[in-house]
């Protein structure tokens, strides 16, 4: 069966959305929906760790070491490990508390952080998970279009990263985040 896929052509660069596993891609880097202990836990972050081996988790020891907790919004980099990419950008999304807790904030800023530190370490190309809407809770129907936006408005003025490319693990995500594409092309600023 083909997998369920959507591209866009942003500017310069090409957004992909498509249902599947992070831990299968080969951009130059993947993005981990860690936690602030960078310890590893369940969801995409157990996935990428296990199979991206041990020497992730040694890095993430001794960023933590270093500068201590990953605050919410921000992000790190380490290698990919046994993984097809190159790198992995672990970073922290909020977790939900109703939406009055600048939640919205925080996830936009999860992504930004997350492409600059892309561009930074000279990636042409990255992938998402939906951050957030597992354990931590973000409705995907509210998450989805901040993820979107916050990409696409990134790739109007930032011609470096090649390509985007979100793997949404489940149906109704992929749903979501197709959706809310639907919706930001409707916009006369698209
Ligand atoms: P968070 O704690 O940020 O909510 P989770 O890992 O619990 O992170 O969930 C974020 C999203 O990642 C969810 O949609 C979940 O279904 C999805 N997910 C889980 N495993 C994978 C995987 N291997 N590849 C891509 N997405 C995954």
């Amino acid at each position: 069966m083909r997998p369920i896929l959507k591209k866009r052509q942003i500017n310069k660069s090409t957004l992909t959305l498509l249902q599947g596993d992070i831990t299968n891609e080969t951009t130059d880097a993947i993005v981990n929906a860690a936690n602030s202990s960078l310890m590893g836990g369940g969801g995409v972050d157990g996935a990428i760790h296990r199979a991206g081996g041990g020497a992730i988790l040694e890095e993430c020891k001794d960023i933590r070491a270093k500068q201590g907790n990953l605050p919410t919004g921000k992000a790190v980099i380490t290698t990919g490990g046994n993984l097809k990419a190159k790198y992995v950008i672990h970073t922290v999304g909020p977790i939900w508390h109703g939406g009055n807790q600048g939640e919205a904030e925080l996830l936009k800023s999860a992504y930004l952080e997350s492409l600059k530190m892309a561009v930074a370490n000279n990636c042409s190309s990255i992938t998402f998970p939906s951050i957030s809407t597992g354990v931590y809770g973000y409705p995907k129907e509210k998450a989805a279009p901040i993820a979107l936006e916050t990409v696409i408005d990134f790739l109007k003025t930032d011609v470096r990263i090649k390509e985007v490319r979100f793997v949404l693990f489940d149906s109704q995500t992929f749903a979501a985040y197709n959706q809310a594409l639907l919706i930001l092309e409707e916009r006369d600023d698209f």
